[in-house]
């Protein structure tokens, strides 16, 4: 049996999707907000890329950081080959919709990664099949357990040599903690590699050709020398399965037969948004094997806005009163701003996710941090690299809104009469400093008026005047953020800056054990920037020691304490 992927069996326009699902448009139990996380370089850019391509969002399929990007689509972004701005991206599959929120890789930019958790219900981790679990997916897949995420992983590059699916679970279990179970397993590895087979409908995947996975094989047949491994993991998968469901359960243990398909879906869904366990998936993003099965999974496992607890919120007049919201259109409206940026065509763009209510365009919400009234003229959704406005949007929704005059990343926006305040993500305080010159006195004029506009953008950078030194500071999460702020102010507001270690020492304070500190700072001659948090760090296992930032309670990655144990 060929099958071909063709998109336009699928209804890969708002509107196709519209009439497929009624009038009132797709029902919010066929929604997914979900973000794709990973450690840089594990394929995050590449499956997103390939995603947009099946669902049809998407026109070219290229390597990645060439020509036109997709989800990156700043200038910086492109060249950097990073991912920085937290873009919201909308995109269909199988008559659901999919917003797909970007989270950023690198560690600097944790806290697009908070941010964008707060508000995805859902995520793919994404892994290198040869490195599988790497540092900064620790970091990630810590702050999405934080945020109660929901996810599922995806073992990318099996196409490569040494690509291990199994030594990649273990490491899941054993570097993240938690309980990996397989829903698939490779057909070969690395030059071998040719598909999945699938533990839940009990059939091998295989892609002909590398070519745009437009076409594969779906057969029943168990492929060749898997007979044990297959029993073997699709037993474990069962045995999992069926706890999570006394129904299921009892009847597997009564009839010792293997649940329906749907059923086990249904158990696996419970077992995933319940975090009991994590499905496990695999295939090769670049080689366009393995990631429409990956969307399947997406809408089979991930949850919807429906699955959510009622969104918590306070009342702007009385902030002892817990307020809550249901995730449904008939309420009254609410959203929360994520992200504000400047878009080079279109000016301000504010990505805004819709707890509950609706919105038409044109309609006036409140900022009840501003008490101002904003107003939604022009609504979009962003589609890998077009726009599509639109006249309306409701709970679950992900919107950019064009113009709006002052509303910042972390602000409600909300119905006059009804006002809330949801609860907002946690900034963490940033951690290295440096000296800002700027070359001319024409850059000097600009200089203050641009960094205040780029604070507007990003809660975690900052700036000041020291008035001893005369001397401008700004401060960020790490080199690259700081050398990104330094880069857009030239491309952007025309400001050529300097960069330096400022003249006046910030000292950190850590709380223990103090000497460590010292110690090592001077054997790296203590040419780093100072770090102004209070850090306290504590052993972890066999791999050095974890810094704490007491404030926040948020890990700090190692490259951000100068001169220890990188
Ligand atoms: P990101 O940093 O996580 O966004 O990773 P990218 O998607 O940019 O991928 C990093 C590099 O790995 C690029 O050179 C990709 O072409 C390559 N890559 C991505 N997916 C695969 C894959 O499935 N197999 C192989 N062999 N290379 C891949």
């Amino acid at each position: 049996k060929v099958r071909e992927v063709g998109v336009a069996t699928r209804a890969s326009t708002l509107d196709q999707l519209r009439e497929v699902s009624g009038k009132e448009g797709i029902s919010l139990e066929r929604y997914r907000n979900i973000g794709i996380m990973a450690h840089i370089d594990a394929g995050k850019t590449t499956t997103t890329e390939r995603i947009l391509y099946y669902t049809g969002r998407s026109d070219n399929i290229g390597e990645v950081h060439e020509g036109e990007a997709t989800m990156d689509w700043m200038e910086q972004e492109r060249e950097r080959g990073i991912t920085i701005t937290s873009a919201a991206t909308t995109a269909f599959w199988a008559g659901h919709r999919i917003n797909i929120v970007d989270t950023p890789g690198h560690v600097d930019f944790t806290l697009e990664v908070e941010r964008s958790l707060r508000v995805l219900d859902g995520a793919v981790a994404v892994f290198d099949g040869v490195a599988g679990v790497e540092p900064q997916t620790e970091t990630v897949w810590r702050q999405a357990n934080k945020y109660n995420v929901p996810r599922i992983c995806f073992v990318n590059k099996m196409d490569r040599d040494g690509a291990d699916f199994y030594k990649d679970v273990q490491m899941m279990k054993t570097q993240l903690g938690c309980n990996p179970v397989p829903i698939q397993l490779p057909i070969g590895q690395g030059k071998t590699f040719v598909g999945v087979y699938d533990l839940v409908s009990e059939k091998s995947v295989t892609w002909l050709g590398d070519k745009l996975g437009a076409e594969f094989e779906v057969k029943d047949e168990i492929p060749d020398g898997m007979a044990d491994v297959i029993a073997e993991y699709r037993e474990n998968l069962i045995e999992k399965a069926v706890e999570m469901d006394e129904e299921a359960l009892e009847a597997y243990l009564e009839s010792g037969e293997a649940p329906s398909v749907d059923v086990l879906k249904k158990c696996i869904r419970k077992g995933t948004l319940g975090f009991d366990f994590v499905p496990v998936l695999c295939g090769t993003a670049f080689k366009n094997k393995g990631v429409q099965p990956l969307l399947d999974a997406v809408v089979d496992y991930l949850p919807s806005p429906m699955d959510l607890e009622d969104t918590k919120g306070k009342d702007p007049k009385d902030p002892d009163q817990v307020l809550f919201r249901k995730n449904v259109a008939s309420e009254k409206f609410a959203g929360l701003a994520f992200k504000v940026a400047a878009d080079p065509f279109i000016g301000t763009l504010t990505f805004l996710r819709i707890y509950s209510g609706s919105i038409e365009s044109g309609d006036m919400m409140i900022n009840p941090r501003t008490k101002q009234k904003e107003r939604f003229g022009r609504m979009v959704l962003m589609h890998s690299n077009k726009r599509e406005e639109i006249k309306s949007a409701s709970a679950g929704d992900i919107i950019a809104i064009v113009g709006l005059k002052d509303t910042t990343t972390g602000d409600t926006l909300c119905d006059m009469k009804d006002q809330i305040v949801l609860e907002k993500m946690d900034f963490p305080e940033p951690v290295i400093k440096v000296a800002c010159e700027p070359l001319t006195q024409k850059d000097n004029d600009k200089l203050m008026e641009s960094l205040a506009k780029l604070a507007a953008e990003d809660p975690s950078f900052r700036y000041s005047r020291d008035e001893e030194s005369n001397q401008t500071v700004i401060e960020g999460m790490g080199e690259l953020h700081l050398d990104i702020i330094v880069d857009r102010l030239r491309r952007e507001f025309k400001v050529d800056c300097s960069v330096g270690a400022p003249q006046v020492a910030y000292r950190e304070t850590i709380t223990r054990p103090i000497e460590n500190w010292y110690t090592h700072k001077k054997q790296s001659g203590g040419s780093g920037q100072y770090a102004k948090i209070k850090v306290s760090y504590e052993p972890n296992e066999g791999q050095g020691y974890e810094f704490v930032n007491d404030t926040t309670g948020a890990i700090i990655p190692r490259e951000f304490i100068p001169g220890i144990l990188r």
